[in-house]
């Protein structure tokens, strides 16, 4: 059921998590499936409905840093001060040595347990009349786009989530980034809305895309249509090669004039090539020619800088479906 995220259905939706339910709710990095982070039966029902694989750890979203003292072990840090002051509430998911009270179905079995504080008035408001963290994926199956509206998460998921609060499109429109610190060190073990750029100014420091912690959820295969996704550089690649199927859509970064055929459809994910636009509409796009049921998507591949990173990494992801039986 749909709900209209006003004070009343945050309330109703609180109370559902209180009772061991599950809520999707919107962030401001896509919308997520909530379930009280404490309660194992509650996490289970998130695995279940997403069919995601249990070693797949949750990020646990709080609404205020008190929670830290009770959820983890090593807070006290310099830089994860720094991180936390600059960044929180925002989209930096930091990952930190759990306490006893996180049970492991939401940490993937793992000693250690992600937490992000999300800047989004509505699910602020969730977990504070909750009273509980909220262990909370991206509302949809495991594998698939993730949804930047609450009809995106309907058709997803439809009845088997008690609640989704409608809180209209999301402000960022791709995930979170998550970092580990050590000691000084701080590495990135997802890309995402806040960039490597932005986390070195802060900490005037380099920061590391590591191997060296392991981040069990990073499949090579995500976030991916069931349409094929083709990466491309040059628009005369396409041309060459697109008789070859029976129809086709060609998104470019910016608008753009490109010289088609009559029966390919042309967009662009920003007018202007904005890389914060572009992340904003990346999965709504996709999802909507993946619905048309055409037989491919040509992307145009983006700058690899700032913001630009992650969404090269949504798109290379989502060009894998290949790799994945479903
Ligand atoms: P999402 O599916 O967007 O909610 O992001 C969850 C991802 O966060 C997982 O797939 C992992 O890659 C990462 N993650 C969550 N918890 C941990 C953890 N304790 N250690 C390392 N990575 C984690
Ligand atoms: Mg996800």
């Amino acid at each position: 059921m749909i709900l209209s995220a006003n004070e009343e259905n945050i309330l109703l939706a609180a109370e559902i998590i209180k009772k061991g339910g599950i809520v999707a709710f919107p962030t401001e990095t896509v919308y997520g499936l909530g379930a009280n982070a404490l309660n194992k039966d509650a996490v289970i029902k998130i695995f279940e409905v997403k069919q995601r694989p249990y070693f797949d750890p949750l990020i646990v979203h709080i609404d205020n840093i008190s929670w830290l003292e009770k959820l983890t072990l090593n807070y006290k840090n310099e830089i994860v001060e720094k991180l936390i002051n600059i960044f929180w509430p925002g989209p930096l998911t930091i990952v930190f040595k759990k306490s006893e009270i996180v049970p492991y179905i939401t940490t993937g079995g793992l000693e250690t347990v992600a937490i992000r504080m999300p800047k989004n008035n509505i699910a602020l408001k969730l977990i504070k009349y909750s009273g509980v963290p909220i262990s909370a994926p991206s509302a949809n199956k495991f594998g698939y786009i993730s949804p930047t509206n609450a009809s995106m998460v309907y058709e997803q998921l439809g009845n088997e989530v008690d609640i989704i609060l409608d809180g209209g499109r999301t402000e960022i429109g791709i995930e979170s980034t998550i970092v580990y610190v050590e000691n000084n060190d701080v590495y990135v073990l997802r890309l995402g809305a806040i960039s490597i750029e932005e986390i070195e100014s802060v900490i005037g420091n380099s920061v590391e895309i590591s191997e060296k912690v392991k981040s069990p959820g990073q499949f090579k295969f995500h976030y991916a249509p069931y349409t094929k996704v083709v990466i491309f550089d040059n628009i005369e690649d396409v041309i060459s090669c697109i008789n070859d199927y029976k129809s086709a859509v060609v998104i470019t970064d910016k608008k753009e004039s490109p010289d088609l055929p009559d029966n390919v459809i042309y967009d662009y994910f920003s007018e202007s090539g904005d890389l914060r636009e572009i992340a904003k509409n990346l999965f709504e796009k996709l999802y909507y020619y993946d619905k048309m049921g055409i037989d491919v998507i040509f992307v145009k591949s983006i700058k690899e800088e700032g913001i630009g990173r992650a969404i090269m990494d949504r798109l290379k992801k989502a060009s894998r479906r290949g790799a994945l039986k479903l």
